[in-house]
């Protein structure tokens, strides 16, 4: 099945054997990286970033972001991706400085280019800022994001500790990204809980929240949602993996869906929490009941919530649809 994936951090999304690999071949010490069967090591949220941070070390120039962006898109189409959304960070891109930032983006977006040509998968990037590394820092990748806008460059974000500082702080950066005619994300709901979403969308006034899972803890909040069609970028085997839900049976996205929440799946980082499309479809289907035409319908709802232009959506919408028999 053809796939749309809107939440995938690129640095995030590293397979462990490329990130080995460019150490080596640096002769750079990953201690604390990998785990005893060469998988990414991490016990829980605040460890996970502190590995994802060390990991990331070893991308340290535009052509090694160059040759991730290919390991990462290659392991996407494997999934049935057709077309994927990825955050891209300016703070680990050139130090949120705009020139360097530049030459990352170029090193990335020809990258795309070529596996589009190799394996027909679409990538757009949306910048996102850092939310533990504070409000000016985010205000410096905003400015990386409003100085690059483009077809390809295509929506602001915030990822990182949701529990450090308030939206507020960053409806600066959120404000100068819409200046420029971007698309707006958030991360929210993951780990604080509806009043985290509410505030999220009150002061950054974002079209898609990233989780936004918590929402379920709040009916009213929930028929919000409904309403106002704002679409959440939900990673299960993500939340599971970090505990936000002890398994999947206990995982929202079923009742959000029930709910008439616009859903979509998307896997977060993948290699990361030992999963990929395939899993989380397959998951999902074990534990929801969900047949083809639910994430058909998930797809469409994903792809009428991309960023990109809308002559894409309809040449992609082609492809999502099933062959007449
Ligand atoms: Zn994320």
């Amino acid at each position: 099945m053809n796939k749309i994936e809107l939440h995938l951090h690129l640095e995030g999304a590293a397979p462990p054997a490329f990130i080995r690999g460019l150490a080596q071949e640096k002769g750079m010490r990953l201690d604390g990286v990998f785990d005893e069967n060469g998988h990414y090591a991490h016990t829980d949220f605040a460890h996970f970033l502190e590995v994802y941070e060390a990991a990331t070390a070893a991308l340290k120039t535009p052509e090694d972001y160059h040759r991730l962006t290919l390991a990462v898109l290659e392991e996407s189409a494997k999934h049935g991706v057709i077309y994927s959304e990825t955050f891209l960070s300016p703070d680990f891109c050139g130090g949120g400085d705009v020139a360097a930032w530049r030459e990352y983006l170029q090193a990335i977006q020809e990258a795309a280019d070529q596996a589009e040509r190799t394996h027909g998968i679409v990538l757009r990037g949306i910048v996102t800022c850092i939310r533990h590394f504070g409000p000016d820092q985010a205000k410096r990748a905003a400015l990386c994001a409003a100085e690059t806008a483009s077809d390809w460059l295509v929506g602001f974000g915030i990822a990182g500790a949701e529990t450090v500082g308030e939206p507020i702080d960053f409806a600066y950066s959120f404000d100068m990204a819409r200046e420029a005619d971007l698309h707006l994300t958030a991360h929210a709901g993951e780990w604080r809980g509806p009043k985290g979403i509410r505030d999220t969308i009150r002061d950054l006034r974002v079209e898609r929240i990233g989780h936004g899972v918590r929402a379920i803890e709040d009916p009213a909040l929930v028929d919000e949602l409904a309403e106002s069609e704002i679409v959440l970028e939900v990673c299960p085997g993500s939340n599971v993996a970090l505990g936000v839900y002890p398994d999947w049976a206990s995982h929202p996205i079923g009742k959000l869906y029930s709910a008439g929440v616009k859903v979509t799946v998307s896997t977060d980082d993948p290699p990361f929490f030992h999963t990929t499309m395939t899993h989380e479809y397959d998951r999902l289907a074990e534990t929801f009941g969900w047949d083809d035409g639910v994430f058909l319908e998930l797809n469409k709802t994903a792809l009428q919530a991309a960023f990109c232009r809308d002559d894409l959506k309809t040449d992609l919408m082609k492809r999502l649809e099933p062959p007449d028999v």
